[in-house]
């Protein structure tokens, strides 16, 4: 999943930290990812570690099927609300597949997986408080309409 180069190393480092950090151009404003050694805006490389808290929506998925009986991972990509035209390619958690649906709003959380930690994503109203007692992400609306949605299956 992470190729790591020298332009990537940072990120990894970050998220080995339980990090979301992107670059941020100190001279136009352009959020700059994957990460690269100049602004695609501008050409400075006036480039500014920014620490994200993660809030986000999902932009596209796919459900890849694994063995049978096997639960598929769903694998989404998520844009991030701080961080406009960021897009991040990251699993969707804690949400079953069924539910997944487009523009939902998702808050960052981390896994591990052979001794890397990834970022990952849930729904906002699922995702664990952090440890310092801090919500994750921004919005946290309480007793979502929840009222027979449910989709026959075909
Ligand atoms: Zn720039």
């Amino acid at each position: 999943m992470a190729r790591i180069n020298h332009d990537t190393v940072e990120l990894w480092q970050g998220w080995q930290r339980r990090e979301l950090r992107v670059d941020r151009c100190k001279d136009c404003g352009t959020w700059v990812f994957p990460p690269r050694p100049f602004c695609p805006g501008c050409w400075s490389d006036a480039l500014v570690g920014t620490a994200l808290g993660g809030a986000g929506r999902l932009v596209s998925y796919s459900l890849p099927r694994v063995a049978p009986g096997s639960p598929p991972v769903v694998s989404g990509v998520v844009a991030l609300a701080e961080a406009p035209g960021v897009r991040l390619l990251a699993r969707i958690v804690g949400i079953e597949p069924e539910r997944v649906a487009l523009g939902m709003p998702l808050a960052l959380g981390w896994w591990e997986d052979d001794g890397g930690v990834y970022p990952q994503f849930g729904p906002v109203d699922a995702a664990p408080a952090r440890p310092d007692g801090g919500a994750v992400g921004g919005v946290a609306d309480e007793g979502a309409a929840d009222g027979g949605a449910g989709e026959a299956g075909a």
